[in-house]
């Protein structure tokens, strides 16, 4: 017996059509402590603090980091980058990647158990989930059809979500703070005067927090997060991963807790299934290295508790590499192999980017000049004397003092500056973290050259006053001076 296709060809019978989606099961990770689950709190605490905490620090009167994009400027405490720094923002990126790349090569996916923004704010709704609704057991009955909607569900309910959101609005609001001054912002809020822009962004992080920690959970880790699927290539037999001692815990099976297992034939996996129960990504660890598996160490402390209620050696569950569980070698000898080529391949290019990034940014001179000669407007004669051609003059005051900007000329005699109104240009002030674009017009005797297009050079001094000290900034740009037949 055969089906036929739209084409009219025969299918097999035994050819079953799957879905290309799985229907979601829902995860009620069960809570655990332990030492990982105490590292996790720790990084939750140290990574909110510094989120929430950053916007409401101020420095020289303004907010300490503040990405003004209006304004185009990036405000980090005492450096104030301009789009012309977008090297330093590259850097930054491209020292980040390789971070995370030196930290899978050793342990694995520790940045996704510990520090991804998914990972924490997960973490901060399941806790108050479990403070509202109760543990693992509570909260599928509670979600189960013996519990059916009444006050005390939609009581429940409705106090986790919001919670739920409160959390969510605050995280949004935080992070429109360092965008936009984040008093300001609050100020708008109370006000109900928030602009169109900020109330989009508002509401959008606000519901993409509580929709990915509240509802999405590890779906983001498996189907969305494109990391998950190349760590693959990044770890080898080396790297320390939350890992089954397959030698040691098979074959499972459960037992009374007096029995000697080894006459049982049976290995030190209780087959309890803790581990999956605790687990916040629904994986049986039991099954090997999966890339749905964020490294949180959640099943690690479920199984030692396990282990120390039974009486067996704690470790059954544990970060380790695939080398020592194969080689039956201790974490101790393991540890010999860290320093392998691509580690040390990483750990010099983090060395040579970081060098160049500190020392760039401790050199960088906070003058910046832009010099543009008027092309529209054409070389002239003025009064029979002079010759004058028009420039445009961008300065960039980069540093969080007043500067006193003075202006000369070489490359030819008698050169001499004019601003628009005709008069010498001597000295420009330019405010703090500011830049001023002045027309000038460049002149030098009539008669003092022959005709030509002549290379002309701005030295441009900038006088920086910080505190009572003085600091000399300067440069020297490029320009041509055209003197007509
Ligand atoms: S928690 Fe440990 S003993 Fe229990 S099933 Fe998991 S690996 Fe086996
Ligand atoms: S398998 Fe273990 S380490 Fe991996 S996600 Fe699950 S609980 Fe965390």
């Amino acid at each position: 017996m055969s089906n036929h296709s739209p084409i009219g060809k025969p299918i097999p019978i035994d050819v079953i059509e799957e879905s290309l989606y799985e229907i979601r099961r829902k995860i009620y990770p069960r809570s655990v402590s332990g030492l990982f689950a105490r590292w996790r709190l720790i990084l939750v605490f140290a990574t909110q603090l510094l989120f929430y905490g950053l916007p409401w620090i101020s420095w020289n009167d303004r907010q300490a980091v503040l990405f003004d994009l209006i304004q185009r400027k990036f405000y980090i405490f005492g450096l104030v980058l301009w789009p012309q720094d977008v090297i330093y923002l590259t850097l930054l990126l491209i020292l980040s990647a390789l971070a995370l790349f030196l930290f899978t090569a050793i342990a694995g996916r520790l940045f996704c158990g510990y520090a991804c923004p998914q990972t924490v704010y997960t973490e901060i709704f399941m806790w108050i989930e479990r403070k509202v609704e109760g543990d693992r057991f509570a909260r599928i009955r509670l979600d189960g059809e013996e519990w059916p909607w009444g006050i005390h569900k939609w009581r429940l309910k409705i106090t986790k979500h919001f919670l739920w959101l409160l959390i969510a609005f605050w995280t949004g609001f935080t992070f429109i703070g360092y965008f936009t001054p984040i008093e300001t912002l609050g100020a708008a809020i109370l006000h109900l005067s928030l602009g169109p822009w900020q109330t989009f962004w508002l509401c959008f992080y606000s519901f993409a927090t509580w929709g990915n920690a509240g509802f999405m959970r590890e779906q983001v880790c498996k189907y969305m997060c494109p990391y998950a699927r190349f760590q693959s290539v990044m770890v080898d037999k080396d790297t320390f991963l939350v890992t089954y001692d397959k030698v040691r815990g098979e074959p499972r099976g459960s037992r009374n807790k007096s029995a000697d297992h080894t006459t049982l034939g049976l290995g030190d996996c209780v087959d309890c299934s803790i581990c999956v129960q605790v687990c916040p990504t629904g994986i049986d660890i039991r099954d090997g290295l999966q890339y749905m598996c964020i490294g949180c160490g959640a099943c690690i402390d479920a199984c030692d508790q396990v282990m120390e209620k039974v009486d067996y050696p704690k470790g059954l569950i544990r970060y380790t590499t695939e080398r020592a569980i194969e080689e039956k070698e201790t974490n101790q000898s393991a540890i010999r192999h860290i320093l392998r080529p691509r580690v040390l391949i990483y750990i010099a290019f983090i060395t040579v980017l970081t060098s160049a990034f500190l020392i760039s940014l401790v050199t960088r001179n906070p003058l910046r000049v832009d010099v543009m000669r008027d092309r529209g407007a054409l070389a002239r004669e003025v009064d029979g004397v002079r010759i004058e051609n028009i420039y445009r003059i961008q300065i960039m005051n980069a540093s969080e003092n007043n500067m006193n900007v003075q202006l000369k000329a070489s490359g030819l005699s008698d050169l001499r500056i004019l601003n628009s109104q005709g008069e010498l240009v001597t000295e420009i002030a330019v405010g703090p973290a500011s830049n001023l674009l002045i027309p000038v017009k460049l002149s030098t005797t009539v008669g003092a050259h022959e005709p030509g297009n002549y290379p002309i050079h701005f030295d441009v001094i900038g006088k920086e006053v910080s505190g009572s000290e003085l600091i000399i900034r300067t440069r020297d740009e490029k320009s041509s001076f055209i003197i007509p037949r």
